[in-house]
């Protein structure tokens, strides 16, 4: 037995696809077969069939109907699969044998484009990552936009850098080369960012190849004029980027036409726990808009805008210039209430641009996308007069890129219907008057028509039968409907043609050829129409570099836009941006917490930071009191300010910043599955490793998740070399340690605050309020009877408190006050050292303040090596660890 020559058309085509599902086209239907079916039949509940393939066994088969194949498509890409698109290249009708197949198009999870399958606020980014031991080369672009980047990490931190760039875009696919993928924990990158990977071999990366691929598809004939430089290991990753994107389109990206050559510095940086605990675009927990910094802001009238708004808040600027520019557009949008009304509601009619003019680019728009482009067009004139003569710079520069687009807006109303159908190969899309041959083909079968649409009541009349139908089908055309019951009536020149249930439907030669002209001249027709609108299409995509153009302009308005209306309704004013390090705000309020207040008032307070006096503020105060929200709303105002909007304040000077860091301590962040010390303290190296004398850091509670002393003892560390070691960089630290508030007078730079309370009838109420000083209590005991704790058991633990309070202070800081000798310090020997040269003798004087015997039971456990123990070695060590314990 041999198989039959479809199958084996198949499976010649699947072997070059291996790793897709293949959708292979067979009349109405996408039909996959052996091991592809099995999985889509699993993932997609369908229902699994066979097919004779020639072979004794029938092969597995299962199919989605081709024109509703998007969600089948969607959720298999969704699930991390590739589908490879097979499609007929030939019309059955018109061949004899096997219709000629091939492959059209592979989807992969970064290079959907189907509007079902793409978030009409998020970029659906595709990222590819070139590594060596010395740099890495990155590149990202969204088809669906065009947008293209290339970057290059060359610092020793580079693979953060990386990981930071992956969850900044949220990449949804990354393509990487072997070594790459044997260097970085993929894994983890993709439990962190959802990312699939695609490893690619050798082969992507040849130099010459993606030199020239690069030169082709920006039309240069050099690198230069890009800004990219030959060497760069960005060449690779946008070298091998365009060749997937090649193998996987199977057509030009025509709408990939300005390269956006970019340098991590040049923003901002925010790292991934950063973007995620200040919940700048989602919310730590349910990942929801409402709740973030973005729900607050969002009030953009395009999809594109809304795009633009996630990009700018999660890369801030770093420029002073660039800032102001942007601040002096949102202000003079502010002022201009009408103008902005005005504005917004133009915005508000402008379809997603940015995606249209990528499906004309690539010729996937259709007679609907062509009208949304006219109707975005036309609202372009508007926006450019009103926006004419501001003399605000970054205003007449956006408006100045704005272009009219007229010849497109005019070319498509000639030419294209009202309301166009989704299928551009079937008419009804050309207007009439547009064309003198498709108006005088369709006059041409005018007569024909209106004698097959007057046939019915013409035959009803001749024959006498009241239910007589005339319909059309597919496949036998034209016919003429008797029920059975009138079958008597039926005359004699009525030819039979097909018998159903309860009627016979018949032909007559007059019919047929009425019919001949109709069906003939309506093939032509539906061929010109289609030849037009590519026409029409074509056309438009001849603009497409101004079409992009005129959308970024318009993204960007629109974020201005909004965020002068945020501004005015919320009561945000403009801040003062400078490159000193003074971060002062006056009745500083948070963005999103003073949004969400049902009943009470946001308690607004102050914020001075510089790296003199007060670079870092150690903020004690009892739980709830406010004190991760008083850090957060520090962040975000530095941060919104860099992004160009106003902010929650009555006043607010900015000295960059460039870099944020946060660390949230542990028992905020269980959700992950790794030893929740263990993810603080890699988190925390991170910090102190990258943080500069520019950054400002957030660091809440850090030190909880372990143990009291090691906490106290790594804090203690941390404040030393973030007002010492590292040269004073701007921390804001909320810590539970009150022990680490005696250092306020003894390291340069440290200021304690507290978040008061008051007590009223032994209750605690929360002021809200941040004052200088420490807290005096911890209110742990108060905080607990608030959440319902039975009385009693408070009453054991006041006691226990106060006991607790009184031994420790004469332990651990018996030594702190005196402090002249070193001793061994929990971590690293490191003592925490305050050089005192501005004030009065300017001698050295050491700060220490634990002192530790050496226990063996620690020593020991120090000493192990978990990874190399086996569970019953393990055991027998805790035994003895038990005995000596006991025997202490
Ligand atoms: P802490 O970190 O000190 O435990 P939080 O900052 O988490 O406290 O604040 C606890 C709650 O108190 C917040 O969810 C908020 O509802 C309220 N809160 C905090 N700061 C303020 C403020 N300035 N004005 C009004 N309510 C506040
Ligand atoms: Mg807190």
């Amino acid at each position: 037995m041999a198989l039959s020559p479809m199958m084996q058309q198949y499976l010649d085509i699947k072997e070059q696809y291996k790793d897709c599902i293949l959708f292979f086209r067979l009349g109405d239907f996408y039909e996959m077969f052996f091991d592809d079916a099995m999985t889509a039949s699993r993932e997609l509940e369908l229902t699994l069939t066979g097919r004779n393939c020639g072979l004794e066994e029938r092969a597995p088969m299962c199919g989605v109907p081709f024109h509703s194949c998007d969600p089948y498509i969607a959720k298999l890409v969704e699930k991390g699969y590739k589908v490879a698109i097979c499609e007929q290249l030939e019309d059955p009708a018109e061949v004899k044998g096997l219709v000629k197949r091939d492959i059209v198009r592979i989807v992969t999870p970064g290079t959907v484009i189907s509007q079902a399958m793409l978030k009409e606020n998020e970029n659906n980014y595709l990222a590819s990552v070139f590594y060596s031991e010395e740099s890495i080369g990155f590149a990202y672009c969204d088809v669906s936009t065009g947008e293209i980047s290339a970057s290059q990490f060359t610092d020793i931190s580079s693979v953060e850098t990386l990981v930071n760039e992956l969850v900044k875009i949220s990449a949804r696919e990354v393509l990487i080369d072997e070594k790459g993928a044997a260097a970085i924990d993929t894994d983890k990158i993709r439990d962190m960012t959802g990312a699939y990977f695609e490893v690619l071999d050798e082969g992507h990366y040849s130099r010459p190849a993606a030199l020239d691929g690069i030169m082709r598809q920006f039309r240069v004939k050099s690198l230069f004029g890009l800004g990219l430089d030959e060497e760069s290991p960005a060449v690779y990753a946008l070298g091998a980027l365009l060749q997937y994107l090649r193998d996987t389109q199977k057509q030009e990206m025509g709408h990939m036409t300005v390269l956006n050559v970019y340098e991590t510095g040049n923003h901002m940086s925010l790292d991934k726990a950063t973007i995620r605990n200040l919940e700048i675009t989602e919310t730590l927990y349910d990942k929801q808009l409402r709740g973030s910094l973005l729900g607050v802001l969002d009030k953009t009238g395009t999809a594109m805008g809304s795009r633009k708004m996630k990009q700018w808040l999660r890369e801030p600027l770093n420029d002073a210039e660039t800032i102001k520019d942007r601040l002096d557009a949102v202000e003079y949008l502010s002022d201009e209430i009408l103008l902005r009304n005005d504005l917004r509601a133009s915005l508000r009619q402008i379809y997603d641009f940015e995606r249209l003019a990528g499906r004309v680019a690539c010729g996937n728009a259709n007679g609907k996308d062509m009208i949304a482009l006219r109707n975005s067009c036309a609202i372009l004139p508007d926006i450019k007069t009103a926006l004419s003569g501001s003399g605000v710079t970054l205003i007449d520069r956006l408006a100045g890129s704005i272009h009219e687009l007229t010849e497109v807006k005019d070319k498509i109303e000639s030419a294209i219907c009202e309301d166009p159908p989704f299928i551009i190969k079937e008419g009804g899309i050309i207007k009439e008057g547009y064309s003198k041959d498709l108006d005088d083909l369709k006059f041409s079968i005018k007569d024909a028509k209106r004698w097959i649409a007057e046939l019915e009541d013409k035959e009803k009349e001749r024959t006498g039968i009241k239910n007589l139908k005339v319909g059309f089908n597919k496949v036998f055309g034209y016919y003429i409907d008797v029920t059975k019951s009138n079958l008597d009536m039926v005359p004699d020149d009525y030819i039979r043609k097909q018998t159903l249930t309860n009627s016979e439907r018949y032909i007559t030669p007059e019919l047929k050829e009425q019919e001949g002209i109709v069906l003939n001249a309506e093939t032509r027709i539906n061929k010109l129409e289609y030849e037009l609108f590519t026409e029409v299409r074509g056309f438009a995509a001849s603009y497409i570099e101004k079409i992009q153009e005129t959308s970024r302009s318009i993204a960007e308005l629109d974020v201005l836009a909004s965020y002068a209306e945020v501004s005015v309704r919320n009561g945000y004013v403009k801040p003062e941006i400078t490159t000193g390090d003074r971060i002062v705000i006056e009745k500083g309020r948070h963005p999103v917490i003073e949004q969400m207040m049902n009943d009470g008032i946001f308690v607004s307070n102050d914020t001075y930071m510089d790296r003199e006096d007060c670079s870092m503020l150690l903020i004690t105060g009892p739980n709830m009191a406010g004190k991760s929200t008083y850090m957060r709303q520090t962040a975000l105002i530095v941060l919104m300010a860099q992004t160009g909007c106003f902010v929650p304040a009555e006043k607010a000077e900015i000295g960059i910043v460039d870099r944020i860091f946060t660390r949230i301590g542990a028992s905020d962040n269980l959700s992950q599955g790794q030893s929740t010390f263990f993810v603080e303290m890699s988190e925390l190296a991170y910090i102190l490793n990258s943080a500069t004398e520019k950054s400002l850091v957030i660091l809440d509670e850090i030190g909880r998740g372990t143990s009291t002393y090691d906490g106290l003892s790594i804090a203690w560390a941390v404040v030393d070399h973030l007002c010492r070691a590292a040269g004073r960089i701007r921390t804001l630290f909320a810590t539970h340690y009150h022990e680490l508030t005696v250092l306020e007078k003894k390291v340069k730079g440290l200021q304690n605050l507290n978040v008061t309370v008051a007590e009223a009838n032994g209750q605690v109420v929360f002021l809200h309020k941040i004052a200088e000083g420490s807290a005096s209590q911890s209110y742990g005991i108060e905080v607990a009877r608030l959440a319902g704790v039975p009385e009693a058991l408070l009453d054991a633990a006041s006691e226990k408190l106060a006991d607790l309070e009184n031994s420790s202070k004469e332990e651990v800081f018996a030594a702190g006050e005196s402090g002249k000798t070193a001793r061994k310090d929990a971590v690293d020997n490191k003592n925490i050292t305050k050089n005192d040269n501005n004030e009065a003798g300017g001698k050295e004087e050491q700060i220490s303040f634990l002192s530790f015997a050496p226990d063996p039971v620690v020593e020991r456990l120090k000493a192990l090596d978990l990874m190399e123990l086996t569970p019953s070695e393990a055991f027998k060590i805790l035994e003895e660890l038990k005995k000596t314990a006991d025997e202490l």
